[in-house]
């Protein structure tokens, strides 16, 4: 099947006399009429629903839809973007670990990897994107377990070169663990350029309506753990909690999906509710629609821009002078997404007047939704600092981020047109 159609029909597929949506499971937990069959449940000796903090079927449905839009053989939703990155992760490193980070990445990765994670005895080296492969390689050390990139780094809009970083990290007999949350499976799927393991914020355009939460994680089942059992002893030695079970033997291309849905999510429990599965199900049957919406917007604003006087700059991947048109051109021909940034000539002042002057177009530290809002983070997020101060942190003064939703092209237009004279 063609995306459009696995948005709408893979997941649930009722049978005679089922519900024709998707039903909430809202149950904690499940009923049994033999006990020995709920042992085997527990000893994971057969599959089923124990208690929703590990499995639960409306959760699951919605993360095979998304593993078979990312062409992967195992996947599973977590609470956030943020636990979906942490489990992806430790999953496969723990205290002792190295993990190489590709830089100019969303904020909330940062902070997890380099500081949250380095408290668990994690440590991490953060790489230049666009480094050539001899200086990439002198990153990797004995204990380096997974490289971590952004397909398109929010808010950077870094595209990443996919295959450069997946043969990188296989020569170093490491995966590649790819946050393909902005271009979305309908824009790219990293795991076909040889990626192994996706993740997302399924908060962004998934759900694109800004109504939960969410995050998951998709594994292409092409890493052989078991080739490198020194490497990732998690995988390949038995887990004592489990009987003694090798999740490698036992579960084959399913084993990093399962270990991390019976271990961690048994163990952490960052689970997503059953409710917010279903929203993000309910995103996903529009998606396609509204990629092809926020791209062709995006391009137009980003044009727009580009001729409009008061304006100094614009980075946005889709116009051809950008320093990622040739590799957004590869990887995601038909666009990207929906974020743009931009600066004024008039530098931070000119950028509070027109957020100012905005009338549709809100003023919001979300991205990539169906609504187009703004940010400026001199004046919003980081409005305690100073200029010489924000340069130090590595954000221009000047820099404004612009989600473009999927409003009518010429309301978009006209405000921000109005708002930039
Ligand atoms: C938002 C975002 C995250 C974090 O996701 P949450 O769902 O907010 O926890 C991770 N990666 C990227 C690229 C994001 O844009």
């Amino acid at each position: 099947m063609k995306k459009e159609t696995i948005c709408i029909q893979s997941g649930w597929k009722p049978k005679n006399g089922e519900p024709r949506i998707l039903p909430i499971y809202q149950s904690t937990t499940f009923k049994y009429d033999d006990p020995e069959h709920m042992g085997s449940l527990f000893a994971l000796e057969a599959g089923g629903y124990l208690y929703s903090r590990i499995q639960n079927p409306t959760n699951d449905l919605v993360a095979a839809k998304i593993c078979e839009l990312e062409g992967g053989v195992a996947a599973m939703l977590t609470s956030s973007g943020q636990a979906a990155i942490y489990y992806a992760i430790f999953n496969i490193c723990e205290a002792g670990g190295h993990v190489i980070l590709s830089g100019k990445i969303y904020g909330g990765t940062f902070n997890l990897i380099a500081i949250t994670m380095k408290k668990m005895g994690i440590e991490c080296t953060i790489v230049d994107p666009d480094a050539s492969i001899e200086e990439l390689h002198k990153a990797f050390r004995p204990n380096t377990k997974c490289v971590l990139a952004e397909s398109v780094a929010n808010p950077s809009m870094v595209v990443l070169d996919i295959e450069k970083f997946a043969k990188l990290a296989h020569d170093h007999h490491v995966p590649l663990i790819i946050d393909n949350t902005f271009p979305t499976p309908i824009n790219c799927n990293p795991i076909e350029w040889g990626a192994d393991i996706v993740v997302h914020s399924t908060t962004k355009y998934m759900d694109g309506h800004a109504m939960s939460i969410g995050g998951a994680i998709v594994d292409s089942g092409n890493f052989d753990f078991s080739l490198y059992p020194e490497k990732f002893p998690g995988l390949c030695t038995p887990d004592e909690t489990y009987h003694g079970l090798i999740y490698m033997e036992k579960f084959g291309k399913a084993a990093y999906i399962t270990k991390a849905t019976v271990q961690l999510m048994r163990d952490i429990g960052a689970c997503q509710a059953p409710q917010n599965a279903f929203y993000v199900n309910i995103g996903l049957e529009t998606l396609p629609l509204r990629m092809e919406r926020h791209c062709r917007n995006a391009q137009a604003v980003a044009e727009f821009l580009d001729g409009n006087e008061a304006v100094d700059w614009v980075n946005y991947p889709g116009l051809p002078e950008n320093k990622y048109y040739h590799l957004a051109q590869k990887y995601m021909p038909n666009g990207t997404c929906g974020v743009i940034s931009f600066g004024l000539k008039g530098g931070r002042e000119a950028a509070e007047t027109m957020m100012q002057k905005l009338k549709m177009v809100a003023v919001l530290t979300h991205v990539a939704d169906a609504r187009t809002c703004i940010l400026h983070p001199a004046s919003h997020t980081h409005r305690q600092m100073n200029d010489e101060q924000l340069n130090e942190a590595g954000v221009n003064p000047a820099m404004i981020r612009l989600s473009v939703g999927i409003e009518h092209i010429e309301d978009i237009l006209t405000d921000l047109g109005q708002a930039l004279i």
